[in-house]
């Protein structure tokens, strides 16, 4: 089944959502959702989908960057970004336990958020702790696209959007990234816009 993906002004995307208990986790509705939030976001499609943006404020989310997203990007684009494939994975009530220092700035996109697109600052390596969706613990290190991913989505839980994070003059249509923006080195994009550094 495919979820409705609300969209930015919607206020389940502005609350923090809430914990979800053991007993939740091993509930079927539960496993039900996830399966609905999988299908939901490679439908869309997606690299990520956390709960609030179809409507649920639990701290659950689903991340799944595909090869064959991959093959149809640049390679060089692909390095540049240091994205890599990363299989489907289920986070429950994750939590960033330590962030690098370093940072990598990039265009990025929200479901919730549809048509548009921004630079966006983020940490280039991060930890997370989290529980998978047998309820078991996980602790995962991640670097470059992904840690951007895990980063994203994990805002999303504490209603935080990348519109709250973004270089706001960088703001534009995913049809102009396209024309003007996309291919473009991060550095160069900042200086047509008459951004510092
Ligand atoms: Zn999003």
């Amino acid at each position: 089944m495919r979820l409705k993906i609300v969209q930015t002004g919607e206020p389940v995307l502005r609350r923090a959502a809430r914990e979800l208990t053991s007993a939740e986790i091993a509930e079927p509705a539960t496993r039900g959702l996830i399966e609905w939030m999988r299908e939901t976001m490679r439908d869309a499609p997606g690299v990520g989908l956390a709960a609030p943006q179809v409507g649920v404020g639990l701290r659950l989310a689903v991340i799944e960057d595909r090869e064959d997203f991959l093959r149809a990007l640049d390679p060089a684009v692909l390095a540049e970004r240091e994205r890599e494939p990363v299989s489907f994975q289920v986070l429950i009530n994750p939590r960033i336990t330590s962030r690098s220092a370093e940072e990598a700035e990039f265009f990025e996109g929200c479901l919730s958020v549809a048509g548009y697109s921004a630079l966006v600052r983020r940490s280039r390596r991060v930890e997370v702790e989290c529980l998978d969706e047998e309820g078991r613990p996980r602790r995962i290190e991640a670097s470059g696209w992904y840690a951007r991913i895990l980063q994203h989505e994990i805002d999303h839980l504490d209603g935080t959007l990348y519109l709250d994070r973004m270089e706001p003059r960088s703001f534009t249509t995913t049809e102009n990234l396209t024309r003007h923006w996309g291919s473009m080195p991060v550095a160069s994009v900042r200086e047509a816009l008459g951004l510092k550094g």
